[in-house]
């Protein structure tokens, strides 16, 4: 019968032990621990290592049945009557199925709460994900850029989702104009004449935009003037070396394609054009004026005609890609009061070299 409640017990231990506990290394404990264990147990107080027994622990509870087995068979006691005993193996065999249920319970109780603590915090993750996916998703449309800070050349491709090519694209524009392809190239036939303009100061450069019927063919592709406009330094570079100025005459074929044509310009004597467009400045930002006079765009033309071409892109938001790219090789000419008085306006307006990325460069011989 003694037996079988230490049995007993010891299944009930073995069935509640939860198997992530490790036993304790210390020795064997004596018949004396085996007792304070089995009362801590049965008080629910904290065991000899001092750790309360949150969880059961396999050894110190087979130590428990050992000793409540001991427990009800005392050696040297005078030996009690066979009824008192078989009472008091009942009553322990009780209190343990007692404790032991109290510390299922207990476990029991541990374990929904961590699973709760679980779920709350994957729902947690979760919903921070999502946050974070929604975030990145949202089109970004902002229109304010400029040449410094942050909302400068670094950061463009980040204002405006429509602007990613700013950031992504491998065909950028300026580039560093070095080891081109030395070849005839054709000429370029120029058909501009004199037309009339309007002007803007629109934030970025001055920018005039011309009247119809100015062509440039090439490539067998006539390209028609839009509009031109100033950058300070030049953007373009050839074999490292920038100037002080450079104008970019922009045309669009018939189908949409872009060709920017870039005349280098540094310190000399004046330019008629420049000092036309100079003479009718709008007073305020961002207001276009249509002087009555006529522009010729010729005189923004070199004498020679040599030049650099490669693929590229607009140098401004939103950087669009595969325009077709002009630079000529003879620089013109603008006067030191013409320049100053542009640095007044624009001290700088350009857009850093861009990786030229293997891409060919041809210049004429
Ligand atoms: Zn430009």
């Amino acid at each position: 019968m003694r037996h079988l409640i230490a049995l007993f017990a010891c299944s009930l231990v073995m069935a509640t032990a939860s198997a992530s506990d490790p036993a304790p290394k210390s020795a064997k404990p004596a018949v004396d621990a085996k007792s304070a264990t089995v009362k801590a147990i049965l008080e629910g107080k904290p065991t000899v290592a001092g750790k309360p027994m949150l969880k059961p622990d396999l050894k110190a509870m087979a130590a428990a049945a050992d000793a409540a087995t001991a427990a009800a068979k005392p050696a040297a006691a005078p030996a009690p009557s066979a009824a008192s005993e078989d009472q008091a193996e009942v009553d322990l065999s009780v209190r343990i199925a007692e404790r032991l249920a109290e510390l299922r319970a207990q476990q029991q109780v541990r374990a929904a709460k961590a699973a709760s603590a679980k779920r709350a915090a994957d729902a947690r993750r979760r919903k921070e994900a999502e946050a974070a996916i929604a975030v990145a998703a949202k089109p970004k449309n902002g229109t304010h850029w400029s040449y410094e800070g942050e909302y400068g050349p670094a950061n463009w491709s980040n204002i405006n989702t429509a602007w990613a090519r700013c950031g992504t694209g491998n065909r950028q524009s300026p580039i560093d104009l070095r080891d081109g392809m030395k070849v005839d190239l054709e000429q370029i036939a120029f058909d501009y004449h004199p037309s009339s303009f309007s002007e803007v100061d629109n934030g970025h450069t001055i920018q005039v935009t011309v009247g119809g019927g100015n062509f440039l063919t090439v490539g067998n592709q006539a390209y028609e003037l839009q509009q031109f406009h100033f950058h300070r330094p030049s953007e373009e570079r050839i074999n490292g070396k920038g100037t002080e100025m450079v104008i970019h005459l922009v045309h669009r074929s018939v189908e949409g394609k872009l060709l920017v044509l870039a005349v280098l310009l540094e310190r000399g004597k004046a330019n008629s054009l420049i000092q036309t467009v100079w003479n009718n400045l709008p007073l305020e930002k961002k207001q276009s004026v249509s002087p009555s006079i006529l522009l010729d765009v010729n005189e923004a033309l070199p004498e020679k005609r040599e030049y650099f071409t490669y693929m590229g892109s607009l140098t401004e938001p939103p950087c669009t890609e595969d325009v077709l790219w002009i630079v000529m090789k003879q620089p013109m000419q603008a006067s030191p009061t013409q320049m100053a008085l542009f640095s007044r306006l624009y001290p700088l307006n350009a857009r850093p070299v861009q990786q030229s990325n293997g891409r060919m460069i041809k210049e004429s011989n």
